[in-house]
């Protein structure tokens, strides 16, 4: 296929070069002037983008993806599909789907899991909304990417399945960082603790498969000083969509909200910007309950 790609960050540059590798024609784009195995970049973005059977972006935030799109969707054939990568807001994700299909376009929004290790390796999962057809256009591209593709329903499904999935993965990492700190002033062995939570009622993906706590469980971004991995100021944005989402829908969501708020701090006045999410255990160690 011939294949546009906007966006070539930690995540889009190796989602773009595993593209290339697998065969496709990769005219690439990225305002900062990157450039990326097998890609052939170009200056700018409807220069990537004109005759192209798929488009992907793969960009920081709803308001760029907004603005981005509306610069390219009027050089893209007709019967193209514009794939979306990025992690924004489901009213983003619905209203550049509607300006895509308004010209004649196929959308699908398709944010990831996986990380840059995933992106890397071709082994991220997609989660994706739009239509049958548009989903079919872009799902060998998701194989090449990914090892998993769930078509979530229509246009903002994707977001919306990435978002509740990251507003668990935060509550729950908070949730094991403060037991952790409760277990260590209770005298509680974090060796003994993990042996007994990974296999009992408290065990979940932050305990078993990325322990918070250095030298315990599997190797984690704990074991690296909490270099991301996946940063805390990420967590903090997605966090954030999961609110604004919650507050458009009028759904009840406290322990998002409350997540949200103790990522606020922790990253805007407690210096974890940059740090890995699951920094949040050396943060309450040093607390007490004032
Ligand atoms: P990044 O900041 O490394 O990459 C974004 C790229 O977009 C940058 O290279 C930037 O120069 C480029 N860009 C910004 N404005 C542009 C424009 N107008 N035109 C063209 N290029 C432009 O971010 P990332 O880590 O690659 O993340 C990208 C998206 O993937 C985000 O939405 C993020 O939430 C999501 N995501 C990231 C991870 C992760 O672990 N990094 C995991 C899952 C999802």
């Amino acid at each position: 296929m011939n294949i546009g790609f906007i966006g070539l960050g930690n995540m889009g540059a190796p989602m773009a070069a595993n593209l290339a590798a697998a065969g496709h024609n990769v005219k690439g784009f990225d305002t900062a002037g990157v450039s990326v195995d097998g890609v052939e970049t170009v200056d700018t973005a409807a220069a990537a983008v004109i005759d192209q059977d798929v488009v992907i972006t793969m960009l920081p935030n709803g308001a760029i993806l907004r603005a981005v799109a509306a610069d390219i969707i009027p050089s893209m054939r007709p019967g193209a599909c514009f794939v979306d990568c990025s992690t924004v807001d489901v009213d983003s994700a619905r209203a550049v789907a509607e300006m895509a299909q308004d010209a004649g376009l196929l959308a699908v929004d398709a944010p990831v899991s996986g990380g840059i290790g995933g992106a890397s390796a071709g082994t991220l999962t997609f989660m994706a909304g739009g239509s049958d057809a548009g989903f079919a256009r872009a799902e060998p591209l998701f194989e090449i990417m990914g090892q998993k593709a769930v078509h979530c329903g229509e246009s903002g499904a994707g977001q919306a399945a990435k978002i509740c999935n990251n507003m668990i993965l935060g509550v729950t990492m908070i949730a094991t960082c403060e037991a952790f700190a409760l277990a260590d002033k209770l005298g509680l062995d974090r060796q003994k603790m993990f042996d007994v939570v990974s296999t009992s009622s408290g065990y979940s993906w932050t305990m078993n498969a990325y322990c918070p706590a250095p030298g315990v469980g599997p190797q984690s971004p704990a074991d690296n000083g909490y270099k991301p991995g996946f940063a805390a100021d990420l967590m903090l944005k997605d966090l954030r969509l999961s609110q604004q989402a919650a507050e458009s829908a009028d759904a009840d969501t406290p322990m998002g909200a409350l997540a949200q708020a103790l990522y606020a701090q922790f990253v805007e006045s407690e210096n974890g910007a940059g740090m890995d999410f699951s920094a949040m255990l050396p943060r309450f160690e040093k607390r007490t309950r004032d």
